[in-house]
């Protein structure tokens, strides 16, 4: 069985017997040990690089106090940071600002998009009470409109009526107009995604978020991906400017190195799970759920 990361720190320390301050020695071997774990939970390597270097800076010198162990101590400030670079609180989507609110959901195909796109239409409707318009600007993919399409039918949320041979930008300018002569609260544009990231996917983003003046713009990204998703949100971001990420596919990745890393990387909040493939799978993120399930 192998053991949680908060039982491996501790007995390191239970060796330790001495009072006093913890010295460079002391924490150097706990930190190999937060370096596997994370390693193990799929955190990218800088990322675990930079966690462990401000770990060590903040436990070097601390006076073990008498009321706990130095293995607890060191498991309190391991904690403490990563529930800090997870984001500290959950961070809902934001929607204050002038109706039709517009959110741009954008990412790689296969990621869930589509998926997430009308689960967070219909938590926006049921539970926030909000009128909401959904449109697929997905010309690629065969069936793509349609398949959103079908999904606002079954959640009960209006998509835009598809009109075939427009592009994308047109499809963004047309969903803008129907949610503002419609009286929607909020616009959701599904974009399209690609196998890859390419050139041509990227400005085609870029004008439609010319386009739409997104006040949300989520890039939904698959946490099996792992390493992937790193470069996907830095790219994603330098080039379109997220406002936050959703993880989808959480139900088959219990580990949550994607999300410390891929906050870690952009800065950008984890505002959502995806956890299945059905329409009520999606979770807020808490931070402090993710750091429990690295610490074990
Ligand atoms: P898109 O190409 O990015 O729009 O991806 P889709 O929304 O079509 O999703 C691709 C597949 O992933 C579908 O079979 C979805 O049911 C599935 N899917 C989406 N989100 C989740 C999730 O959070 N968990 C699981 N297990 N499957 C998901």
């Amino acid at each position: 069985m192998f053991d949680s990361l908060s039982d491996r720190l501790s007995g390191i320390f239970d060796k330790l017997t001495r009072r006093g301050a913890l010295t460079d020695s002391d924490v150097s071997e706990a930190m190999r040990e937060v370096r596997r774990a994370l390693i193990e939970a799929d955190v990218a390597l800088d990322v675990v690089k930079s966690f462990t270097d401000r770990v060590k800076e903040k436990a070097v010198g601390q006076e073990v106090v008498r009321s706990v162990t130095p293995g607890q101590m060191v498991v309190k400030i391991v904690h403490d940071e990563l529930v800090k670079t997870l984001g500290a609180e959950a961070d809902p989507i934001d929607l204050q600002s002038v109706p039709p609110v517009p959110i741009m959901m954008v990412g790689l195909q296969g990621s869930g998009k589509t998926t997430t796109t009308a689960k967070i239409a219909k938590r926006l409707t049921e539970r926030d009470k909000r009128k909401v318009l959904m449109a697929s600007l997905d010309t690629r993919r065969p069936a793509a409109q349609e398949q959103l399409e079908v999904l606002g039918k079954q959640t009960g949320v209006d998509t835009l009526p598809i009109i075939k041979g427009q592009t994308p930008q047109q499809i963004a300018t047309r969903a803008i107009q129907a949610a503002k002569l419609g009286g929607y609260d909020v616009v959701i544009l599904d974009t399209a995604g690609r196998l890859h990231i390419d050139d041509e996917l990227m400005r085609e983003t870029e004008q439609v978020r010319d386009i739409a003046q997104p006040h949300e713009t989520l890039l939904v990204a698959d946490s099996l991906t792992g390493q992937d998703a790193v470069n996907l949100a830095r790219t994603f971001d330098q080039r379109i400017g997220i406002t936050g990420i959703v993880l989808t596919r959480i139900d088959g990745d219990g580990r949550g190195g994607a999300a410390l890393s891929m906050r870690a990387v952009t800065g950008k909040p984890i505002k959502l799970l995806g956890t299945g493939e059905k329409l009520d799978g999606l979770e807020d993120f808490h931070p402090e759920r993710v750091a429990g399930r690295i610490l074990g």
